[in-house]
């Protein structure tokens, strides 16, 4: 059978280790920010994330399960008195929906239990890829990648994947790393594209994946 012509080679693999290392080495522990106390909490203030900080999501957050304490109390919420709770987070209308969307699926179609797999994942209203994956591999350490705009950037700057595309650059980190070391990668690449490697001013300076990194010209030290 011929060969993979895409699959990464033995160089590529080891330079692709040896990054995860140096994060690791970093970021020994590294859980999410967001407070949460089971999957339906963690997909929820996941959805409520995007474009804003988890210090944000974590203040809206517990007025939100208090009031609605199960999938089946949001799932049947007046969309106003939600969009009240978690205005400060921004997108608060599109939040809005997509959280009452998937309690609402995940009651029908899963019992308000949220299943432990992608594809189910992905088939709820409002979860993409990148959220079931942060849930996933937050909550049971199921062999995940998430693929958000940090995990992207810092990934393609440093040159192990070369696609903006986040489902080709999800597959090109799967066929890099060993599955044990899926569920380590994602939260280290958006802390590190968050301290060091930012979108606007990188600091290549002090970085310590600089002698691993294609990316030119480097972001010198302001003076
Ligand atoms: S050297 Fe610069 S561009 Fe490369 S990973 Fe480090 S901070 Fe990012």
């Amino acid at each position: 059978m011929a060969s993979d012509p895409n699959a990464p080679t033995t160089e590529e693999k080891r330079n692709a280790r040896v990054i995860l290392r140096r994060l690791i080495k970093r970021y020994p522990q590294m859980k999410t920010a967001l407070e949460y106390e089971n999957a339906w909490q963690l997909l929820v203030a996941t959805v409520m994330s995007a474009q804003t900080t988890d210090e944000n999501v974590n203040k809206v957050a517990p007025t939100l399960f208090e009031r609605y304490p199960t999938p089946e109390d949001l799932a049947a919420a007046n969309p106003e008195d939600v969009e009240e709770i978690i205005f400060s987070t921004g997108f608060y209308r599109q939040k809005t929906k997509s959280v009452i969307a998937l309690s609402a699926d995940l009651v029908e179609r899963f019992g308000g239990e949220v299943p432990r797999d992608l594809d189910a994942l992905t088939e709820l209203r409002g979860v993409g890829r990148k959220t079931a994956s942060v849930v996933l591999a937050e909550v049971w350490g199921t062999p995940a990648i998430a693929v958000d705009t940090h995990v992207s950037r810092v990934t393609n700057r440093l040159g192990i994947v070369d696609s903006k595309d986040p489902v080709n650059a999800e597959f090109r980190l799967r066929s890099l790393y060993l599955k044990k070391d899926w569920p380590e990668i994602s939260m280290r690449f958006i802390q590190f594209g968050r301290d060091v490697c930012d979108a606007r001013r990188p600091r290549c300076w002090e970085c310590p994946l600089r002698d691993r990194c294609a990316y030119e010209p480097k972001a010198v030290r302001p003076s």
